[in-house]
């Protein structure tokens, strides 16, 4: 890269300039150039100083001064409606459940002769850590209508002191000391900064205050509600970055700071930090080595210890220290090639159940993109959809308080694909189906021996049931999951409290996915009893139930489950109707009885069949007239298919959605007698926050009656809109009652 020619602001500091003779090589932010940083630290200071910076938010889309603006003329082109965010269908006074950090001023920090490309980055040429990493990202979520449904966090420059909650005085100063760099020292300190696997320029602090900046502003935004979840697509990277050294082309641990100044604020107490970036994040780790209220868990490359950082830090047995010790927990493979099932298998044993059991207020992904499949320095397999379902998982802890930050992750298109995915995930959407994976008998054996060492420290881990599965043995044993575990909570509730026996299910298939989820009551089969609620719903699936407080209890979660169900069965039960109780929420032990196999709540609408067979099994040969249909949660796509798949328009007489944050399922829209029909036999409710709500369409798309509830949670909103349910489907089983003329006893 060539400065000579380009206009700077720079000489604004020029009296502080430093003479890089006297420069010490190890050193290269000395004294005399701490006071030309110093200088300009103040003035920006001056901008978001002395108030609460909350109220001062300074938005860095336009540069600030005294930085210089353009370092380099080629990176006019990053300029261009980088962040245009016009055709937003986010709407004033709604929650938003996603928001997002972008600043394309982000981008200035560079390597020598960088030039931006829209190319893919292959490895021969350039810098690995390129700038049009977070404008590829970025644009990708543009590209397929995300960021237009999410909302954009104004965030200023990390301050001085909140830096200065991990790192050290003088590492602030090393950061701050590369603005006032000469081209003739950055030239000569050129492998000195190798040496740290880093580049510097003269915007590398600026930007690095940015990044930093942006991560805590997005916990902040997260902890304080203005929205559920956040993406921080920011570079330069952080989690490498040491309380008092740079390296890995990391400058100040982002998440670590961010994480410290949510405390600092009493924003969370306990923060969970999940490091799937290919490469340990030794910064992080060291930053919460001692503390017991920062949870870091890394899955990362270690090939005994000659992976980057290339240190034992990363080992497994690295589990902190002093109060600390068990809340560093490492999962290292031993070398390349690791994928999706790998990882999936590790969150089912050990990040999962350790999560639940630290129950943390906010969750922060250090999100590197480069174990997926296609970066050529991790050299792993995880894929979009691999990713998508780690998100899925991580989403159940803290409320859904979760923050994704960009770390590593080098292959564009790998990490656009694999970002979208995340995104996807965060805006409530089901990940993609990922089929048939099987952990990799190295990463069996490395679970296992992670398990040994913090079963020590984590109830919830059980290494015996972590060993590997004798060959031959046909699966062996596998951890009972926390949604497993509610269902089963609440199967032995029904029996003993409502009479509710389990239906068996002759289909092999439905079977295995299905069993002890279908409940009827006594005397199903031989009442005379006219009218049968068929309510289908995902109790357990923890996703969607756990609420605004920070942690997952089980047995607060398992009581709240039994309550609403009480409610349902007592009600339906009261009125001498009978009922189906279906749970589709598929018995996951028995996904991973056959290897673990991970597919999503709806992918092969397996509920959809589950619902055709308990139709054409059960209720067509009945004595049912009028059936009424009530879906809940994400089984309200299970219903829906029954609806398009089957002629139920004779016995339907009401159909009640209680389809909480999910996305909503239409009926077929090909055939219009049954959209009419359903039209005038539908209530759907939403919670009032739901982000369609704003949408025109919706109304037409969703093809019923709309109600909204004031809750959020869909556990919350059946609930509460319990009695208008009940009134609604009177209304619909006797029509005549409600015109106003002689009322007959219906029971
Ligand atoms: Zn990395």
């Amino acid at each position: 890269m060539d400065f000579s020619n380009v206009p700077s602001t720079f000489p604004a500091t020029a009296q502080h300039v430093v003479d890089s003779n006297a420069m010490d090589v190890d050193a290269p932010a000395g004294p005399s150039n701490t006071t030309a940083f110093e200088g300009n630290a103040d003035a920006s200071a001056s901008q978001v100083n002395g108030v609460d910076s909350s109220l001062q938010r300074v938005h860095l889309s336009q540069p600030m001064p005294p930085y210089p603006t353009m370092a380099n003329p080629n990176l006019t082109f990053f300029y261009e409606d980088a962040d245009n965010d016009s055709d937003s269908v986010v709407e004033k006074g709604r929650m938003v459940r996603t928001g997002y950090v972008f600043d394309p001023l982000m981008m200035l920090h560079c390597a020598d002769g960088y030039t931006p490309t829209e190319d893919i980055h292959d490895s021969g040429e350039g810098h690995p850590e390129e700038p049009m990493r977070i404008k590829r990202i970025f644009n990708r979520l543009k590209e397929q209508g995300l960021i237009r449904r999410m909302k954009r966090l104004d965030f200023a420059e990390a301050q001085k002191e909140q830096v200065r909650l991990v790192h050290t005085d003088d590492h602030w100063h090393k950061v701050q000391g590369t603005e006032t760099f000469t081209d003739e020292y950055i030239q000569e300190t050129k492998n000195y900064y190798d040496h740290l696997s880093l580049y510097v320029c003269r915007e590398t602090g600026h930007c690095a205050r940015l990044s930093c900046g942006g991560v805590i502003q997005a916990c902040r935004s997260v902890c304080e509600g203005e929205v559920r979840n956040a993406f921080a697509i920011v570079r330069p990277p952080g989690h490498h970055a040491e309380p008092d050294e740079h390296m890995g082309f990391c400058f100040f641990n982002n998440v670590a700071v961010a994480a410290r100044e949510v405390q600092r604020q009493g924003l969370a107490k306990k923060v969970l930090i999940l490091d799937w970036d290919v490469h340990h994040g030794n910064g992080t780790q060291r930053a919460f080595w001692d503390d017991p209220n920062v949870l870091y868990i890394s899955i990362h490359r270690h090939d005994g210890g000659k992976f980057y950082p290339s240190s034992d830090f990363g080992a497994l047995d690295m589990v902190g220290e002093g109060e600390g010790e068990g809340t560093s927990v490492n999962i290292p493979w031993p070398g390349p090639g690791f994928g999706d099932g790998d990882y999936i298998y590790a969150f089912q044993k050990i990040v999962m159940p350790i999560a639940y059991e630290f129950a943390p207020d906010l969750v922060i992904i250090s999100a590197g993109f480069d174990a997926a499949d296609g970066d050529q320095l991790g050299c792993c397999n995880v894929t979009p959809a691999g990713y998508g379902h780690m998100t899925h998982m991580l989403c159940a802890l803290a409320g859904g308080k979760v923050v994704v930050a960009l770390e590593g992750g080098y292959n564009l298109r790998a990490i656009s694909d694999s970002s979208l995915a995340v995104a996807q995930v965060l805006l409530g959407e089901t990940p993609a189906e990922i089929g048939q994976v099987q952990a990799s008998e190295l990463a069996t054996e490395v679970i296992h021996e992670v398990a040994k060492v913090q079963s020590k420290y984590w109830k919830n881990v059980n290494a015996a049931a972590c060993a590997p599965p004798e060959i031959g043995k046909g699966g062996g044993e596998y951890v009972t999951t926390v949604p497993d575990l509610l269902k089963q909570h609440r199967l032995q509730h029904m029996y003993t409290k409502h009479k509710l026996f389990t239906v068996p299910l002759a289909n092999t298939d439905l079977h295995e996915w299905f069993q002890n989820q279908v409940l009827v009551n006594e005397g199903l089969y031989e009442s005379e009893t006219e009218t049968l609620v068929i309510f289908a719903h995902d109790f357990g699936n923890l996703r969607v139930e756990t609420d605004g407080v920070a942690s997952v209890d089980v047995s607060l979660a398992n009581s709240y489950l039994l309550d609403t169900s009480d409610a349902v069965v007592d009600w339906v039960r009261g009125r001498g109707w009978n009922l189906i109780d279906i749970n589709v929420l598929r018995n996951l032990r028995s996904q991973f009885a056959k290897g673990p196999r991970m597919v999503s709540n709806s992918g092969d609408k397996m509920d959809g069949q589950l619902m055709r067979y308990l139709w054409d099994n059960y209720v067509e040969l009945s004595s049912a007239k009028n059936v009424v249909l009530i879906g809940h949660g994400t089984a309200c796509g299970a219903v829906m298919e029954l609806v398009n798949h089957r002629d139920v328009q004779s016995k339907v007489k009401a159909i009640v959605q209680v389809a909480g944050m999910h996305s909503i399922v239409r009926p077929d829209p090909t055939n219009e007698n049954r959209r009419t029909w359903f039209r005038d036999v539908c209530q759907i409710y939403l919670p009032h926050i739901h982000p369609l709500l704003g949408e025109e369409r919706l109304y037409r798309r969703i093809g019923g009656q709309l109600r909204t509830a004031r809750k959020a949670k869909v556990v919350d909103v059946l609930v509460e809109a319990l009695p208008e349910i009940k009134e609604f489907v009177d209304s619909k089983l006797d029509p005549v009652q409600t015109n106003g003329h002689a009322i007959v006893d219906v029971v």
